[in-house]
């Protein structure tokens, strides 16, 4: 879909791994090391407009990425998030689930993180909030999990 963010080439840069459908991308702004996004690779807004098989892979995708992410961010907590229809919060129209991995003490709250997660429209899941990645970093985080994602069979 034209000016889609998730749509757009340069997305491939953030893709650390893929299953049939679905990619995942790590954020540009992370709101915890880790944060990462399972997207479908063809535009979609609503997860209701899934079959049931789209469902099932999405999850199990998110299942595999989410073990791996704990793995590298040496945590054991996550939270998972969707926001879907712009009366949820949705700011961007491409279906986008968050993986976020958590850490002992990374709030005082624990339950403090959902506003942080907050999407901008204008840049893709750049925050006002939070501060963005040089591209430098991003690309040596996303080439260390293609490589852990290559082990478990989840970068082709
Ligand atoms: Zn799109």
């Amino acid at each position: 879909m034209e000016h889609c963010p998730f749509c757009a080439k340069e997305i491939s840069r953030s893709v650390f791994a893929k299953s049939e459908n679905f990619y995942a991308i790590y954020n540009i702004a992370p709101v915890f090391p880790g944060h990462s996004l399972i997207i479908p690779k063809e535009h979609a807004t609503s997860i209701l407009d899934f079959s049931e098989s789209r469902l099932t892979e999405m999850t199990l995708f998110a299942g595999n990425v989410t073990r791996l992410l704990l793995r590298v961010f040496k945590t054991e907590g996550f939270n998972w998030s969707v926001q879907d229809n712009e009366t949820a919060g949705q700011t961007i129209a491409h279906v986008h689930f968050h993986i976020v991995p958590r850490k002992e003490g990374d709030l005082s709250v624990p339950g403090d993180w959902y506003p942080m997660i907050q999407d901008n429209a204008g840049e893709i899941l750049d925050s006002i909030f939070r501060d963005k990645l040089d591209s430098g970093q991003m690309d040596k985080i996303v080439a260390h999990l293609r490589k852990e994602s290559r082990k478990d069979g989840l970068f082709y």
